[in-house]
């Protein structure tokens, strides 16, 4: 007979002994002080901290427009929707959100869905399914979620080389011409910090008739003059079937959407699971996205401050020969290779430095490129950044915590 509660311990254990168990830091972020935050350690004592792995990467959590947004909606609408969005579940609110994110993307429509998660699994798996099972070129360092999405899909799929063009037309030549195709990518991968070809990955789309996906998330509210993403930026946009993204990293909340033609958008609407069954999204988050997507459409200070923060944090690691992937994003991830170590040094940014980097390890990245993912905000300091990048030297020179490094 099996003993349940063992074989949830032993996997456990296995974990632990791997090194990759993972240890939450319970936080209490403050307003107007981000990017520190009041950190709860383990034995009950608390100190202030500062957040070096967070999404939040222009400061949009702590936004005085959208706070008075959603103190205001909950005081004028209360809190919850009351429902899916078929039954009584759809507010105002979910129609100008919509309607605004069409207009950041210059689409016909927009489709709201609880998190970016849910978007790309019921979006991903919704086209497979509508269109008859197409073939899938997926990029080998695509998201969970999309992998998810491409997989309760249920069709053929092939994995690309990560933002390799060439594998991507051996791969699509491969296949019967007249078989319909999508190619899911991202723009910005948030793991090695770089940002994809998004020109030649629609070139090849429009000679092999295949639907493109981009996955945005990174980059909505924080690319493009208007903050519509990489997509924007580039003048790339009308290439793009679908684009999706998140208000959980720039934009400083949570929900996840997509944008599209008006019959694509309808037809997932009427068809995925994960947006039908699922109580709507409450008028106070509505209210706080719709604040800091239009409120980001305009304001450039958030932004600038981001990109000269994380090109200062570049400068510096590589003047100090800290092994950093140099890659053309904001996201700067720092190498270490190896689970035990990435925990170590963590755990002594916490305890020695106030610093706060979760550990990056497997399965989120392959086991041997472990690393720290830090992301200079549109809220740190200059000091923020010396400081960091002293500590860094420290321990490297010091501790030889780096020891299993790859650069
Ligand atoms: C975070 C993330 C998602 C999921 O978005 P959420 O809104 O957090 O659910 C999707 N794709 C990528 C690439 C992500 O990093």
């Amino acid at each position: 007979m099996m003993n349940y509660d063992q074989v949830f311990k032993d996997y456990i254990a296995s974990l632990k002994n791997e090194g990759r168990y993972r240890h939450f830091a319970p936080l209490e972020r403050i307003s107007g002080k981000f990017p520190k935050a009041l950190y709860h350690a383990p034995d009950g004592t608390s100190k202030e901290v500062t957040i070096w792995c967070s999404n939040d990467y222009l400061g949009m959590g702590q936004n005085k427009v959208v706070q008075a947004a959603m103190i205001k909606a909950i005081q004028k609408f209360g809190t919850g929707a009351g429902g899916t969005r078929n039954i009584s579940g759809t507010q105002k609110l979910h129609v100008d959100l919509e309607n605004s994110l069409a207009d950041l993307h210059q689409k016909e429509a927009a489709l709201i869905f609880s998190s970016g998660y849910v978007a790309n699994e019921g979006a991903l798996s919704s086209l497979i399914k509508l269109l008859d099972h197409p073939v899938v070129f997926s990029d080998a360092l695509n998201h969970a979620s999309m992998i998810h999405g491409i997989k309760s899909g249920g069709t053929e799929k092939y994995i690309y080389r990560h933002n390799d063009i060439e594998h991507l037309e051996e791969l699509l030549k491969s296949v019967d011409p007249k078989r319909p195709k999508i190619i899911a990518f991202e723009s910005v991968y948030s793991m090695e910090g770089d940002i994809s070809p998004i020109e030649e990955i629609c070139d090849l789309a429009d000679k092999y008739n295949a639907l493109t996906y981009i996955d945005e998330v990174h980059a909505v509210g924080f690319y493009g003059p208007r903050g519509g993403g990489v997509c924007e930026e580039r003048g790339l946009l009308d290439r793009i079937d679908v684009l999706e993204g998140t208000f959980g990293k720039a934009y400083g909340l949570m929900g996840g959407f997509i944008t599209g033609s008006h019959a694509l958008i309808d037809a997932v609407r009427s068809f995925s699971s994960g947006f039908i069954f699922t109580t709507s999204l409450p008028p106070a988050v509505l209210a706080g996205a719709l604040a800091s997507v239009e409120y980001l459409k305009t304001s450039e200070m958030e932004r600038g401050k981001a990109y000269r923060n994380a090109r200062y944090l570049k400068e510096q690691l590589e003047k100090n020969d800290l092994p950093y992937l140099k890659g053309n994003s904001h996201i700067v991830p720092l190498m270490v290779g190896d689970a035990k170590c990435c925990r170590a040094v963590t755990d002594m940014l916490m305890d020695n430095y106030d610093i706060y980097v979760q550990p990056i390890n497997y399965p989120t990245v392959p086991k041997g490129t472990e690393r720290m993912r830090l992301t200079a905000t549109a809220a740190h300091t200059k000091d923020d950044i010396d400081h960091m990048i002293g500590v860094l030297c420290e321990l490297y020179q010091n501790h030889r915590l780096f020891d299993h490094m790859v650069a």
